[in-house]
């Protein structure tokens, strides 16, 4: 069964098959224009999609080495996104799959980060966490714990309550004048820095929500004093900056996961979605494994920013399931998971 996959929920057109739940090949054409601009811009970002989903969907069918036909589903983000983005993929799937004459398959983006960890790469690659699972979610535009009881059926346990760590990152690095995204730079700035050099404030949320606003506020104020007593502070301490601002994150993130794991028992823990490529947060992973006995599921790096490879996994299993839309299903952009 080979399953073409779709995703174009934010800045990334990508395309991906799959064979029985086996990767074959997964195509993404980043957009480079919103650099300028220090953020997505919704508007060019629909833009590119449109120039980018066919050439995108060719070079995924030419690499998988099948033409068209051989298609038996077309699975496609339905959301949540930005409406303009996600209405190129949606709109592209659907003429698509109409006109091969082939079932509709609508994925939800958020699963889709979740599922990224039941792509195969072979036929007997059964590296894939047992369910029920806690999976971490941290990306752009979300920050959650959810417990994963089947492909479709996830529970959110906590989420933030404002604003999602990858966007943290990538504000307190707009903030620091550095690119967009800032998730990888500071990444890369960290891994020379001290991470105990500055302290910023750590949130105190009751439960398993999330809140990293204050920390940003905190990290705002501390840097606009530092500067003003020496102008050149962030270029001198870039290094450790990062690092303490990585490492807070970093706390915050664990702190709430290790109760998830107390009040469910649950032992197995996966993370998902742009932020889990972090690799302070995935050393993290590995130290709380060894000290708390957990499993630890830490997806590949191209399976970490969006890819359609993921909404390929969930299409796949839904394909199993019978579980199609119809050829109406609209797009959506609000943040839920079923
Ligand atoms: P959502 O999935 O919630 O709709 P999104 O699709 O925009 O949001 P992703 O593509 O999953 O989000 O992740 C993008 C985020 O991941 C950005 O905030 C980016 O800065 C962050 N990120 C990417 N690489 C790293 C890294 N190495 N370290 C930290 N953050 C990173
Ligand atoms: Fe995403």
């Amino acid at each position: 069964i080979y399953i073409l996959g779709i995703e174009s929920s934010c800045d990334d057109t990508s395309a991906a098959v799959l064979r029985n739940g086996v990767l074959l090949s997964n195509v993404t054409a980043s957009q480079d224009v919103h650099k300028a601009y220090g953020g997505v811009v919704p508007e060019l970002a629909s833009r590119a999609h449109q120039q980018n989903i066919v050439p995108v969907v060719d070079q995924a069918l030419k690499r998988a080495g099948i033409v068209k036909e051989q298609l038996a589903a077309v699975a496609f983000t339905r959301g949540p996104g930005l409406m303009g983005s996600l209405l190129v993929g949606v709109s592209f799937a659907k003429g698509f799959a109409r006109s091969l004459g082939i079932p509709l398959i609508d994925v939800n983006h958020l699963q889709g980060h979740v599922m990224a960890h039941f792509i195969k790469e072979t036929d007997d690659d059964t590296s894939n966490p047992p369910l029920p699972f806690i999976c971490l979610l941290v990306s752009g535009g979300n920050s959650q714990i959810v417990k994963v009881n089947k492909y479709n059926d996830m529970e959110v346990l906590g989420q933030t309550i404002d604003d999602a760590a990858g966007e943290a990152i990538d504000k307190c690095s707009k903030v620091m004048g550095l690119g967009y995204p800032g998730g990888p730079i500071i990444d890369k700035l960290a891994r020379q820095g001290n991470p105990k050099a500055y302290k910023f404030s750590e949130p105190h949320i009751p439960g398993l929500d999330y809140s990293f606003s204050g920390l940003k506020t905190s990290f705002l104020y501390n840097l606009r004093e530092w500067v003003a007593e020496d102008p050149d502070f962030i270029e001198k301490n870039k290094n450790d900056i990062a690092a303490s601002l990585e490492f807070t994150i970093v706390d915050i993130l664990m702190k709430k996961l290790k109760l998830a794991v107390k009040q469910t028992g649950i032992k197995h823990v996966a993370v998902a979605g742009g932020v889990s490529a972090n690799n302070g947060l995935r050393n993290a992973f590995h130290d709380y494994a060894r000290r708390y006995g957990w499993t630890v599921y830490i997806p590949k790096f191209s399976y970490t920013t969006d890819n359609a490879a993921m909404i390929g996994i969930v299409g796949y299993h839904k394909y199993l399931d019978g579980d199609f839309c119809s050829i109406d299903m609209p797009a959506f952009s609000k943040v839920t998971f079923n």
